[in-house]
């Protein structure tokens, strides 16, 4: 395998790994390892070139420092992605190697699932390292993070619904929701529990039909969303789907969901603030998978562990919106200013 260091200024490591035997092009970016080792996982996406591959894999590592810090967690940031097709391109031997490459940074970074990553692909991957999360199988095997991060995001829209509603309240509330994938079914779970009431979207017709059949959920099509006369809407499926013309259309007062990068650039935060809509930041609602991977990670076995944690990331969300409301700041602007705090104490 072949190694070249990749120049990134205000980031720690960050490699190019080539393995012509099997195929595997990939990058691992450690971002910062100032709270403890860089984790994140591993994105595997047919990149068209190697430095589209290095500007997601850098902003993702740096968005983990953020997300880790904010969940309280004794880990940095750090992400890898490697360039191929999860469709057509992914062999054990593969993984295996990308393993390989993941046991060459020494405990600097530890991976797991992402977008384009199974659990079977990280556990091929585990074959050769040691600094690999998200197995179901082992001592601490953490398993699908999907249902940690719905509750998480639960917990965190209940604050929200307080300083954007009134009330954290959530029966008879009206909850948009888009993407009823691992955690948007989860999330209607929680609210339909509750009492609150569902509108939804997706463009997998099974995941509606389930959803209408187990929440009683009212269904619309993917670009009606927005302009759903909804308390809260919560983004569960893609990120940067909060663009001017989105914002534009919708009538909720609140939006917490659990996509990752949810505002298209920091206009878009400005410009939910301009309309009275209340901001949960993404990277600290969503906190719950990476608390359930650190976990393993930390080898906790004490479910108490994850699920305090989790609990924490809705006392952060209440300080985080109690500071923005008496500032009259932005959240997410808050939130950055927040993670900043810790890393500049540690
Ligand atoms: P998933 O792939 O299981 O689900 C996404 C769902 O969105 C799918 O059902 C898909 O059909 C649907 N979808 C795609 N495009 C759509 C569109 N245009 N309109 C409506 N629906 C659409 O993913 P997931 O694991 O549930 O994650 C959802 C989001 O939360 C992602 O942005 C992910 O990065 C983020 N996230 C997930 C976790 C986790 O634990 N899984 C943790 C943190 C953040």
């Amino acid at each position: 395998m072949k190694f070249e260091q990749l120049d990134a200024p205000g980031y720690e490591r960050v490699i190019y790994a080539h393995d012509e035997v099997s195929g595997l092009k990939s990058i691992i970016a450690v971002h910062s390892t100032k709270l403890g080792p860089a984790a994140g996982g591993c994105r595997m996406f047919a990149y068209d070139d190697l430095e589209l591959a290095k500007t997601d894999a850098l902003r993702l590592a740096k968005g983990m420092t953020y997300k880790n810090a904010a969940a309280s967690l004794p880990l940095g940031g750090g992400k890898s992605v490697i360039i191929a097709d999860p469709k057509t391109d992914k062999t054990p031997e593969l993984m295996q190697a990308f393993g390989r490459f993941v046991d060459s940074f020494n405990g600097q970074y530890y991976t797991a699932e992402d977008v384009g990553i199974s659990v079977e692909d990280i556990a091929e991957a585990a074959k050769f390292t040691s600094y690999a999360a998200g197995l179901e199988q082992g001592e601490f095997g953490s398993g699908d993070p999907s249902p940690v991060t719905a509750r998480g995001v639960f917990l965190c829209m209940q604050v929200a619904a307080k300083f954007g509603l009134g009330s954290s309240e959530l029966r008879g509330r009206t909850i948009a929701v888009q993407g009823l994938g691992h955690v948007g079914m989860h999330l209607c779970q929680f609210l339909h529990d509750v009492g609150a009431h569902l509108i939804v979207t997706d463009i997998n017709d099974q995941a509606i039909e389930e959803a209408t059949s187990r929440f009683d959920a009212s269904v619309v099509a993917p670009d009606q969303i927005y302009t759903q006369d909804a308390d809260i809407f919560a983004p569960c499926a893609m990120g940067a789907i909060l663009s001017s013309d989105n914002i534009e259309k919708l009538k909720a007062k609140v939006v917490a969901g659990a996509a990752n990068n949810q505002l298209v650039d920091n206009t878009a935060g400005q410009k939910l603030h301009d309309k009275g809509i209340l901001y949960a930041p993404d990277y600290v609602v969503n906190g719950g998978g990476i608390i359930n991977v650190a976990a393993e990670i930390l080898k906790i076995s004490d479910a108490a562990w994850v699920n305090e944690k989790v609990e924490t990331l809705a006392t952060t969300t209440d300080q985080i919106l109690t500071h923005a409301q008496t500032q009259n700041a932005l959240p997410h602007v808050v939130a950055d200013q927040f993670v900043d705090e810790i890393l500049a104490k540690a």
